[in-house]
């Protein structure tokens, strides 16, 4: 018999859609020249690439011109916090929050080990949400760069970036300063209308395979494009921002992501997300009491579920669920950074029991309700076959 495999691991990576396979295939079947050349098969890639650009920059409301494709949201990353440093003629400080991903935190740990930039970390609260106030009070006159997640990979916590941008430009204007203001929206992007020009910020990162597009293709908007200096020296591309031949079918896929995250079908889809996780989450307390969801009375996406369950270890429950064909993710808290993997537990009152314990689940355009009431079942399997004693 063949196994049911039920993918709830959405926030990881996401299915490429057929319409991101049918013009992608066409691109390497048709239009695999190389944009920078000056013939004809050049200048088709060249024009594709100008269509998407423009796609993937209204995707975010923007132009064109503003969009550095990159290789994935962690080289976006990298590129505008390096960036910066590299541009910056003085010290100064550096604030990310303590849960950012670590294609972020590492290289402001790396920043401040170098002495380049003085980090401060901002502290989320015990729902996962930036602390405003707390964030507030790091601010200082020589604060240059401040780096924030929209919404957190594990909990799913869209961040108060409304209070941010209020905090940082008011901060600027009473202290005649300029502080760059970097959003990492990979998260957001599947969920969240992003808008640049009324998030007011300097830098945006999004990435394609977080939204039913290729691997390999990522974007960094740019308010202005000098405010960074590269840290890759090569060939004039991407403003000299971004050297090396551009990825055509990846740019293509990218935009036809965006266009159907953009779309009445796929938007509509949300609203069936908040429903399932409701049903899913009162049939496992019934199961188990003692699950607690973290983030649950926050504003989340309607996509993310990031649980535990005492006395369980999320290792030996990931076999488990996999055994049954149900991919889920032990949350990543538990591999990236140091800092996060410490600070994010201790922030959320994650004892090191309940921290073994975490599992995140995040639905998707494939997920039914069928598969739902699958999981719940296994999960209810589970429970009983182990009938831990709390
Ligand atoms: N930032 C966040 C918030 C993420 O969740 C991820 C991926 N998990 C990344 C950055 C890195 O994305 P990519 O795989 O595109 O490098």
């Amino acid at each position: 018999m063949k196994r049911k495999k039920i993918y709830l691991d959405y926030a990881a990576t996401t299915p490429v859609h057929p319409r991101v396979i049918k013009a992608m295939t066409k691109a390497w079947r048709k239009n695999f020249g190389n944009p920078s050349s000056q013939h004809h098969f050049g200048q088709v890639a060249q024009q594709l690439v100008d269509t998407a650009r423009l796609t993937v920059a209204e995707f975010i409301n923007t132009k064109s011109s503003n969009i550095i494709f990159t290789a994935d949201a962690t080289e976006s990353n990298n590129l505008y916090l390096q960036g910066i440093a590299n541009n910056l003629t003085s010290g100064g400080r550096l604030i990310v929050s303590q849960i950012e991903h670590s294609s972020v935190l590492k290289v402001a740990e790396k920043l401040s080990a170098a002495g380049i930039l003085a980090l401060d970390l901002a502290p989320i609260n015990d729902q996962g949400v930036i602390d405003v106030t707390k964030f507030q009070n790091l601010l200082q006159p020589d604060t240059k760069l401040i780096s924030t997640m929209y919404v957190d990979n594990e909990t799913g916590v869209i961040q108060p970036l409304v209070e941010i941008r209020d905090i940082i430009r008011n901060f600027e204007k009473e202290n005649n300063t300029k502080i760059f203001w970097h959003i990492d929206a990979t998260q957001a992007a599947p969920y969240i209308d992003i808008d640049v020009a009324k998030l007011d910020c300097d830098a945006l990162t999004l990435s394609s395979h977080k939204i039913y597009g290729p691997k390999g293709i990522g974007a960094l908007y740019l308010k202005d494009l000098k405010q960074i200096q590269s840290v890759f020296y090569g060939g004039s591309h991407e403003h000299n921002l971004r050297p090396g031949t551009l990825n055509v079918p990846g740019i293509i896929g990218f935009s036809q992501a965006c266009q159907f995250i953009k779309s009445a079908k796929y938007q509509k889809h949300l609203s069936k997300y908040v429903v399932w996780r409701e049903y899913f989450w009162t049939n496992l307390l019934n199961i188990y009491p003692a699950a607690v969801w973290y983030g649950q009375n926050q504003n989340l996406t309607p996509a993310h579920l990031f649980f535990s369950l005492p006395g369980f270890s999320s290792e030996s429950l990931l076999i488990l669920l996999d055994q049954q064909g149900i991919a889920i993710s032990a949350g990543s808290a538990c591999s990236t950074g140091a800092i996060k993997k410490s600070q994010f537990a201790e922030a959320l009152g994650l004892t090191p029991e309940k921290m073994k314990s975490v599992l995140r689940l995040t639905l998707g355009f494939y997920t039914t309700k069928k598969d739902i009431d699958y999981v719940l079942k296994v999960f209810k399997g589970i429970i009983d076959r182990v009938n831990v004693k709390l």
